[in-house]
């Protein structure tokens, strides 16, 4: 059944998400503040728009897909003159929130919807822009059952897998949780590859074992740090990402966010944090994450070494 979708925020993520909604028959309309955004989306072929009342004005289901947690308040509530994004939309009708962002964020603004007599579940992804254009996402969906069975049809366009996690801002609560694990994971398996090479221990070899014994993990066998041992590495491309620095470090401010709510001993999570804070500091932003391993490398190089 072909739905009014309202698509806001057509940045890296939001065009090809909106695009794949366009090519199963839905009826999108797009907005972004940004004129260029606005530009490039058309020119990939979406209907844009020019004011985001404009966009929402006729829709059944309003999409966000913004950088960060207070541009999704600001846009909810409005303010400095601009109209909100809930008061301008019908009345009832679904709002769904693709950013990541904090938990604490995800339940104001769903606090806010409710208020304002909306509906709305909090739906970060995972799977990065090639996940977007392939429509191979994973959403990680928080809200009630209802709603995010309302939510479903069109998630499942622009994703392969529709994970509900459970009330408003448990979607956002899964995210920060699964990279906060890939974050100390990824960090771990390149220690362990540098140990090796001054142990004398190929990194073949570490990997033939590690990859299928207790050590195994994402970072490990599709995100290897070293080159050459599997197809998918960014090692392979210079640590082009892939999953850039910025993102991973985004996402830990987030989980130290969520580890302050809760007062959790997170120690290792954390320290991961401080590590790929200085990672971005020096340089690592627009790197892939597992370039972590260069970072490893440089102070551990010393005389000591057995290889
Ligand atoms: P982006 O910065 O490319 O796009 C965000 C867009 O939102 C921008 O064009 C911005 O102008 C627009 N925007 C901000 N406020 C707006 C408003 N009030 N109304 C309309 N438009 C507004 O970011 P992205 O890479 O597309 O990522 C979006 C979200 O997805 C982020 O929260 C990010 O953490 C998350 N994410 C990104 C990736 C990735 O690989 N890029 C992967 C997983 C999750």
């Amino acid at each position: 059944l072909a739905m009014r979708v309202a698509f806001l925020g057509l940045g890296h993520m939001g065009v090809p998400m909106a695009c794949n909604l366009v090519g199963a028959g839905h009826d999108v309309v797009g907005f972004d503040v940004v004129e260029g955004a606005r530009e490039a989306a058309r020119a990939s072929g979406l209907r844009v728009v020019d004011s985001a009342t404009d966009a929402v004005a006729d829709a059944e289901v309003v999409i966000t897909m913004f950088a960060a947690g207070h541009q999704v308040i600001d846009a909810y509530r409005g303010g400095a003159g601009r109209p909100g994004l809930l008061a301008a939309a019908p009345g009832g009708i679904l709002f769904v929130d693709c950013s990541t962002i904090a938990v604490d964020e995800a339940r104001a603004a769903h606090a806010l919807a409710e208020a304002a007599g909306l509906r709305s579940v909090d739906a970060p992804v995972s799977g990065g822009v090639v996940g977007a254009e392939n429509a191979t996402l994973t959403f990680m969906v928080g809200g009630s059952d209802p709603d995010v069975d309302a939510a479903r049809p069109l998630l499942e366009v622009m994703g392969a897998r529709v994970v509900h996690c459970g009330g408003p801002g448990l979607g956002q609560a899964a995210k920060v949780c699964n990279n906060m694990i890939l974050a100390a994971s990824q960090i771990v398996v390149a220690e362990a590859f540098v140990l090796g090479e001054r142990l004398g221990l190929s990194h073949r070899a570490l990997f033939d074992v590690a990859a299928h014994a207790s050590g195994q993990c994402w970072a490990l066998t599709t995100n290897c740090p070293v080159p050459g041992l599997v197809p998918s590495s960014p090692a392979n491309r210079g640590f082009e990402p892939g999953f850039a620095g910025a993102l991973m470090d985004k996402d830990l401010g987030l989980a130290e966010k969520a580890v302050e709510l809760t007062g959790v001993d997170a120690r290792m999570g954390m320290l991961a944090r401080t590590i790929y804070r200085e990672f971005v500091d020096g340089g690592g932003a627009g790197r892939d994450f597992s370039g972590i391993i260069e970072s490893v490398r440089a102070p551990s190089d010393d005389p000591r070494s057995t290889a």
